[in-house]
């Protein structure tokens, strides 16, 4: 069957089970998984080509699990605002688009179904697990064929796909497949295929109603078991159409001044920061690499170096290892560099929370976890100092990759990716060569100091860029009332750059006591995020210590209630928060009449305090929708190209 399709997508096809025939009249379903985009998608135009020679219907299915890690708010916003931008793009080419988003009452098994009726399943190639091995269960349990396509590379990695251990051995590989890539244009394929309208195993999201605007959406998302204390990045929208007019902005005014400015983290638009977009395939890297390849200057040059060789370099890579994640894939040299300095004592242990909420003691490596956490982004050349600190800061390999992984992946939007895994095993020496003499704990991997580094960057400039606002509304929460609920929701709102201030400190050493422990069987009932929220929220409770400011609140209240006097500052009160009866109000003055605010005590309520922290979650990412979330996206005119 691959032999039928054109040749520019039979290079990026493979097949993983070994049926060749197509099972009865079944849909094709094109399974989307990581390249949420119309324009130039192999996996559509694989799909709509092996269903128009066979005279089948066409099904494009977009499923969005819980399963994948780190599931967030903030990960799962991006993928619904990538199906408004899908839903309307395949409606204009004239496609069927249908998605499935598993929650409360929907967690059927789609795929297993569409194994046992599609006529053949496509998907789009993405090479770490979970996702692997999702894909070997339904190719084995499939009874048509399964093939998946490379959407990703501009080198097909169906066509190289080997590891390779320093990019500049990648970049000469591959020169030749490359260059014959980027000077060809993408085919526009002739193809209609009929709509599939048949029976589907689940009812597809009304796009139109609930997910379009936010209000809705949030609704929908609290259906889901994800943790709602990500939220979402309000100045990055996900789908295609924001991707490419962030692209053709980067291109008109960007592009030109790349390879001065790209290393320069304060200059913050000095880079594309449209990681995020390849990531999850709202670009595709073809025709971004033939755009810039048209340009033709050194900096165009110094982008199609990043954008294709480190970025392919290291998705060739994942997809030539059986265990992306393995310390084993290090290279020889660096193992033994690892194991020789691995009693060396650490000039600093930090925990995962001192780590997580940026407490190291270092102001520029906070600022890079603050920049993460905030703005689900880190700048390539802080990233590099950021990653080369764990090593130093954590007990050993395991727990040092383990650490940064997991920081990266839950907070970076371009995180859970090849890219993400080789930038942090490059940190601990993949794909890198030895540096001599040893030192202490680094041994002979590469280092980057982060009081060097610190010297060398406008530090200030770089920090008034982490710590801008995260939305384009200005103001701050006003918690009335300290208990261990509202001190964990102005943990949250402060970690992600919220303005939150208390009116009044209640002394939360009364309440220690009765915070009560979890058992077992809470450990499994309660989801990873609210076990470790509780965990963190009793560890504080203790210290009595939260991380939003502990500045109080004066009477200078105006008579809506709407501003207060922070510090001697005028701020906005966006929302003052309040206990009722065990569950967070949200309101513009506080709600006076009500005696109970003004202590707002958690114990009071029969609901256990775990609960009350996952309802206080849910409702604190309700009103960020409500306030955030209805942002005026700047459009930016996208212009068509002949090449
Ligand atoms: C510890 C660590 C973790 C990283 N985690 C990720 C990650 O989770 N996801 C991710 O996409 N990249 C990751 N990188 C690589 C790199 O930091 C980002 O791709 C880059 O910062 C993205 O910013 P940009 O889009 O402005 O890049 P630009 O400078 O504009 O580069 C253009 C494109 O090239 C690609 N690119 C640039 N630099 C690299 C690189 N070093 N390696 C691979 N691709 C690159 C990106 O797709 C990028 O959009 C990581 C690097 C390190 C050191």
């Amino acid at each position: 069957m691959i032999d039928r399709l054109p040749s520019h997508l039979a290079e990026r096809t493979r097949q993983l089970n070994s049926i060749d025939t197509l099972y009865g009249d079944g849909p094709v379903v094109v399974w989307l998984k990581s390249s949420f985009r119309v324009h130039e998608n192999p996996a559509i135009e694989v799909g709509a080509t092996i269903a128009q020679q066979n005279g089948l219907p066409l099904l494009i299915y977009h499923g969005i699990d819980e399963r994948y890690p780190h599931a967030s708010l903030r990960h799962h916003n991006m993928l619904l605002e990538a199906a408004i931008d899908m839903d309307e793009n395949c409606r204009k080419n004239g496609l069927r688009y249908v998605l499935h988003l598993a929650r409360e009452g929907h967690r059927q098994p789609v795929l297993k179904q569409f194994s046992q009726t599609a006529s053949c399943i496509v998907t789009d190639m993405f090479p770490l697990p979970p996702w692997t091995e999702w894909l070997q269960t339904i190719s084995a349990s499939s009874k048509g064929p399964v093939f998946d396509v490379d959407c990703h590379c501009v080198v097909p990695m169906p066509m190289f796909g080997k590891s390779v251990d320093r990019p500049y051995k990648y970049r000469d590989a591959t020169k030749k497949l490359r260059k014959k890539r980027l000077q060809a244009s993408w085919p526009v394929l002739d193809v209609q295929a009929e709509q599939y309208v048949g029976e589907l195993p689940f009812e597809p999201v009304d796009i139109a109603n609930r997910v379009i605007d936010p209000n809705e959406r949030i609704s929908l998302l609290q259906e889901c078991n994800i943790d709602p204390t990500v939220l979402p990045i309000w100045d990055v929208r996900g789908g295609e159409k924001a991707a490419l007019q962030k692209w053709q902005k980067f291109f008109d005014k960007g592009l030109n001044g790349y390879a001065r400015r790209r290393n320069n983290a304060a200059d913050s638009t000095g880079v594309s920061r449209l990681s995020h977009a390849f990531h999850y395939g709202f670009l595709s890297p073809m025709r971004v690499a033939r755009e810039a390849a048209a340009v033709g200057t050194k900096s165009a040059d110094k982008y199609l170096d990043e954008l294709l060789v480190f970025r392919e370099h290291a998705w060739h890579h994942i997809y030539a290892v059986p265990e992306p994640y393995a310390p084993s894939n290090l290279p020889d040299w660096a193992k033994q560099s690892w194991r020789d300095t691995s009693d060396d004592p650490r000039p600093v242990l930090l925990t995962p929370r001192q780590l997580e909420y940026a407490a190291s003691p270092f102001e520029l490596w906070n600022l890079c976890q603050q920049s993460l956490v905030r703005h689900g982004e880190l700048h390539n050349n802080l990233r590099m100092t950021w990653g080369k600190a764990f090593p130093l800061w954590t007990q050993h390999l395991e727990s040092s990759l383990e650490q940064s992984q997991m920081l990266n992946d839950k907070y970076a939007l371009d995180g859970r990716d090849p890219s993400s895994v080789v930038g942090v095993q490059w940190c601990h020496g993949l794909f890198d060569r030895a540096f001599f003499p040893s030192e202490p704990v680094m041994g002979v991997v590469r280092k980057r100091d982060v009081v060097t580094h610190s010297s060398r960057l406008d530090t200030e400039r770089y920090g008034a860029h982490v710590n801008r606002n995260p939305s384009q509304i200005d103001g701050a929460y006003i918690l009335q009332g300290r208990n261990p609920i509202t001190s964990f929701v102005a943990d949250v709102l402060t970690d992600q750059g919220y303005s939150a201030h208390f009116t009044e400190t209640e002394d939360v050493s009364s309440s220690i006591d009765s915070i009560p422990s979890l058992s077992d069987h809470d450990f499994q009932r309660y989801p990873t995020w609210l076990v470790e929220k509780y965990l963190a929220l009793d560890e504080e409770m203790h210290v009595q210590k939260t991380r939003a400011a502990p500045s109080h609140v004066s009477d200078g209240r105006t008579e809506d209630g709407s501003t207060d006097h922070v510090e001697n500052r005028h701020h906005t009160a966006l929302s003052i928060i309040s206990m009722i009866e065990g569950r967070l109000v949200f309101t513009a003055a506080p709600p006076e009449s009500d005696p109970s605010f003004s202590t707002g005590r958690y114990s009071d309520y029969s609901v256990p305090l775990v609960e009350q922290l996952r309802h206080a979650a849910w409702d604190l990412a309700r009103r960020m929708f409500e306030l955030h979330a209805h942002q005026s996206e700047s459009a930016y005119a996208v212009q068509t190209r002949l090449f």
